[in-house]
């Protein structure tokens, strides 16, 4: 299969979606973003790399930074960790505080916001001081690039208008789901999305993921088979909110994305893919990044089904 022939046509096929979508603006510093920017990146298990536009290009990766925190949490609460965040899809918003109010403060699953600040609560009670600085090693292990760091603006950016995220914080608080001072949990959570990858670096990153818990370049065992299973399951039924069946139903991968623009998607035994285009259809997921993954499960015929 020729995959730098079909990742030509794909961006071929994307040009007439950049006259739809919206720049998120409820972060400010996201709003700011170049609306033309596309990039694609597929790696495969044996190391073979296929990029289109700007691949080497660093955008902050919001909710994708929501599959590391929940891989490191589960590693070390195993099963505990399901008494505190759920693994149903939510079929509600990202940042909804309806369900949680009737589910007494326990999330739906850790792709919605709540559930990852609940993640991210519990890996602040393992590393304190350093449970951030423990999310961004993670994330350069996975990603075999030391060169990964937040972005201070878009941090600051969204620490002074995430009112919603307090709102779920609080209510979450109220019931006991939440161990840490709520201003530290809140400031890991908003540092862990301002980080700033390629897609590049991102298809590294969920190689893992595709190959059983083992990255199959470093042939280092990030989790084991059966909680890799897990992640792929949460990422194909609720990786894109309240769009995952919409996902699912038309590119057939798990994925998981980001109120930044770029989505993760995992074709077990194959390969990783990653696609950044930062306008967003009214899910607040990549417009041009869900078609461009639809287009290539289609050419391909490698979706999981
Ligand atoms: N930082 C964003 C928020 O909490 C993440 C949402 C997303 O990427 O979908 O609102």
């Amino acid at each position: 299969m020729d995959l730098d022939a079909i990742l030509k046509e794909i961006q071929e096929e994307i040009q007439k979606y950049f006259t739809k979508g919206k720049l998120p603006n409820y972060i400010p510093m996201l709003a700011q973003a170049d609306e033309s920017d596309f990039a694609m990146s597929i790696i495969t298990l044996d190391g073979e790399e296929y990029h289109i536009g700007c691949s080497n290009k660093k955008f902050s990766i919001q909710s994708i930074s929501k599959v590391f925190t929940f891989t490191l949490a589960l590693e070390h609460y195993s099963k505990e960790l399901y008494k505190r965040v759920g693994h149903e899809p939510s079929g509600d918003p990202f940042n909804s505080l309806v369900q949680l109010e009737y589910e007494s403060g326990i999330p739906r699953n850790p792709f919605i916001n709540a559930g990852a600040i609940v993640t991210t609560d519990c890996l602040a009670s393992i590393f304190e001081d350093n449970a951030f600085n423990e999310i961004l090693d993670f994330m350069k292990k996975v990603s075999g690039d030391q060169n990964i760091s937040f972005d201070k603006n878009i941090f600051i950016s969204e620490l002074g208008h995430g009112f919603q995220n307090f709102a779920l914080i609080n209510l979450m608080k109220s019931y006991h789901n939440i161990k840490n001072p709520i201003d530290d949990v809140i400031q890991i959570y908003f540092k862990q999305c301002s980080i700033m990858m390629t897609t590049k670096q991102l298809a590294h990153s969920m190689l893992f993921l595709a190959n059983h818990g083992k990255d199959p370049l470093t042939n280092e065992s990030i989790l084991n088979e059966s909680k890799a299973k897990r992640i792929n399951s949460l990422m194909l039924t609720c990786g894109h909110y309240d769009a995952s069946g919409d996902f699912a139903y038309k590119v057939g991968l798990p994925g998981k994305s980001g109120v930044g623009g770029g989505i993760v998607a995992v074709v077990p035994k194959k390969m990783a893919i990653s696609v950044y285009s930062p306008k967003l259809n009214v899910y607040g997921n990549s417009l041009i990044g869900t078609k461009a993954l639809e287009l290539f499960t289609t050419k391909t015929g490698l979706s999981i089904f």
